[in-house]
């Protein structure tokens, strides 16, 4: 009967969320949790254990970061209540989440900043006034920058 015991031996490691895996319990030592995936009591078995571990979070997060983008054939066992099958399809929901966040259009630039008045610009649409106004006062910065800078060039050394 193999249980789970984590990457990194137990003589290895540092006191961790492990310590209070159910599933490295003498209770629960008669429990496989590398059923055959068509085994399902076994699996049954196994997620019943899982579902009153009080670390089932912190193991299926374990399980998720070191598996990676592995399909559903090269995951092992039961972790965090999960069987291989569904880690996998968590983690292509969670990929395909992130590429459809990144897909939303970016909320417009707030009008006053660079960015919102060069968008009226190339939209040729009226810069609106308090585009028009940051837009003045950026430009008399600069000017003012630029004659500051001449001035110093200017001065004897
Ligand atoms: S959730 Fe399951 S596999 Fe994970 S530590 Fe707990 S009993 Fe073990
Ligand atoms: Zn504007």
């Amino acid at each position: 009967m193999r249980q789970y015991t984590g990457s990194v031996p137990d003589t290895l490691r540092a006191a961790d969320w492990r310590d209070l895996a159910l599933c490295a319990t003498d209770a629960y030592r008669a429990v496989d949790f590398f059923p055959n995936p068509t085994d399902k009591p076994g699996n049954a078995t196994a997620v019943a254990v899982c579902e009153t571990c009080p670390v089932r979070l912190a193991c299926l997060r374990d399980a998720l970061r070191q598996e990676g983008g592995r399909k559903a054939v090269y995951r092992d066992g039961i972790r965090g209540g999960l069987t291989a099958d569904q880690r996998y399809s968590l983690w292509r929901s969670a990929v395909r989440a992130r590429a459809k966040a990144r897909k939303q259009p970016k909320p417009p630039a707030p009008c006053g900043t660079p960015a919102a008045y060069q968008r009226h610009v190339k939209q040729s649409e009226p810069v609106c006034k308090t585009c028009a106004a940051e837009n003045r006062k950026r430009v008399r910065a600069e000017a003012q920058a630029w004659r500051a800078e001449q001035a110093r060039n200017a001065a004897p050394r």
